[in-house]
């Protein structure tokens, strides 16, 4: 079910205080129009009663899509809330959650994700039926040849599946500081197949390396980073 909520919240522009419904679930198969305000990026947006400013008030997210059971959580970073926090605190909580599951429910997939961009993404690839681990591991070799230009902790790669076709992928870098979208970048799709093929014969590889329930090539190789 979809969920809306009040809330009070401060305009970033004349910091007036006004009561707002805000979106905290998401299920696409009894509200597809909400999913259309989210990838069109009108969900949770509000414009200001004082000075008619328009901004997205950005909060956790629980986005559902029944056919292809898949549970998405949009956990927004912020200055109080950091990456590390989110993924360890949501960790915990789903190992709690998959200790009450009796043994014969088939649990649906959990992703997380922390910023809308991710979230669109995502959708995108779970609707164009691609893999999610295979894609991220293409983006992980991607940052690995081209560490010069794509810096993880500047830049966010972003698979385009729209602009993709059938011989290439298409991906493009995103500065995380300003949002701005740079260089595009493509790759075979037909590497990306092979890919694919290699995960259906040794899943366990990819899932090793990104084993959820946030799967993000970035994220890998921040971790990394940190560790060196
Ligand atoms: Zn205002």
């Amino acid at each position: 079910m979809s969920k809306s909520k009040p809330f009070n919240i401060q305009c970033p522009s004349c910091r007036m205080q006004q009561d707002v419904e805000l979106y905290d679930a998401v299920n696409i198969s009894t509200n597809p129009e909400l999913k259309k305000l989210l990838m069109e990026n009108h969900l949770n947006r509000v414009g200001c009663i004082g000075c008619e400013a328009s901004f997205r008030v950005d909060m956790p997210l629980l986005y559902t899509d029944p056919q292809n059971n898949v549970m998405i959580h949009w956990i927004p970073e912020t200055a109080e809330l950091t990456k590390d926090q989110i993924i360890e605190d949501f960790d915990k909580s789903l190992e709690q959650l998959n200790e009450l599951l009796p043994p014969d429910v088939v649990a649906p997939r959990v992703r997380l994700v922390l910023s809308r961009v991710e979230l669109v993404e995502l959708i995108f690839m779970i609707e164009a039926n691609m893999n999610q681990r295979v894609v991220e591991y293409v983006k992980y070799s991607i940052y690995t040849r081209n560490a010069e230009k794509t810096d993880p902790e500047k830049f966010r790669l972003l698979l385009n599946v729209q602009d993709s076709t059938d011989e290439e992928l298409c991906f493009v870098l995103q500065n995380v500081e300003t949002q701005e979208l740079g260089k595009g970048l493509r790759y075979g799709r037909s590497a990306y197949q092979s890919m694919c093929e290699l995960y259906e014969e040794a899943p366990e590889e990819f899932v090793e390396m990104f084993p959820g329930p946030c799967i993000s090539a970035r994220n890998l190789l921040l971790e990394d980073l940190a560790d060196a």
